[in-house]
């Protein structure tokens, strides 16, 4: 983790993260700009999506859940897990990023 302060993200002003119709539409260049507003915002992800972020194996994600589950817990890369959904929440950096944002360029440490 990087200790470089995090920049605020250039959320529009009247933008809700909870209504869809105020968000702004994805548009070439977007990305230059926002400031990676849409990556501090909670990010779900399924065991799958574990393991193509190189964080569980492919051979542990067949196994029991507990043991790998409470390692990603414990390294910072999971935040918890919803029985109900299936769903993995993935941990956040102090000012609500992704934990694989790169604070200090405000972009992805994982994708292009
Ligand atoms: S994995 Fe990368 S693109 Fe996805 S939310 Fe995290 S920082 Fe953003």
């Amino acid at each position: 983790m990087s200790a470089v302060p995090a920049r605020k993200a250039a959320l529009p002003p009247d933008a809700d993260l909870e209504r869809l119709s105020t968000w702004a539409k994805h548009r070439n260049g977007l990305c230059e700009s926002c400031m990676a507003t849409c990556c501090t915002m909670p990010v779900e992800v399924r065991t799958s999506d574990l393991v193509r972020l190189g964080v569980l194996d492919a051979f542990d994600a067949d196994g029991a859940m507990k043991p790998w589950l409470k390692r990603l817990q414990k390294s910072g890369v999971v935040e918890r897990h919803s029985p109900a959904t299936g769903l993995f929440t993935l941990a956040r950096q102090a000012g609500g990023e992704c934990v694989f944002l790169d604070r200090e360029t405000r972009r992805c440490t994982v994708y292009e």
